[in-house]
């Protein structure tokens, strides 16, 4: 939440560009209100290097929470998740 505001708090309201954000496996459509996001979202962007055979290629997409509590539960090998607190 903080991240989205810091990025929107230098730019002049009415300049801000209402993005809808959907989520690319269920086409549900993320909560936003006043451009801010009312509810997170996985985001992913990758650029393919020369050693894919989508190079110069850069995919992105994001997943509700739902969807990605579905998708990680299908991985073979859980994944890393580190406590912030304990970091910080
Ligand atoms: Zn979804």
């Amino acid at each position: 939440m903080e991240r989205n505001m810091s990025a929107l708090s230098n730019v002049k309201s009415k300049d801000v560009q209402l993005i809808d954000i959907y989520c690319n496996v269920c086409g549900k459509k993320i909560k936003t209100k006043n451009g801010i996001l009312e509810e997170d979202v996985f985001e992913a962007s990758k650029e393919w290097g020369y050693f894919s055979k989508k190079d110069l290629e850069v995919h992105k997409f994001n997943i509700c929470e739902e969807c990605y509590e579905e998708l990680i539960s299908t991985f073979k090998i859980p994944i890393k998740i580190i406590d912030k607190k304990e970091v910080l």
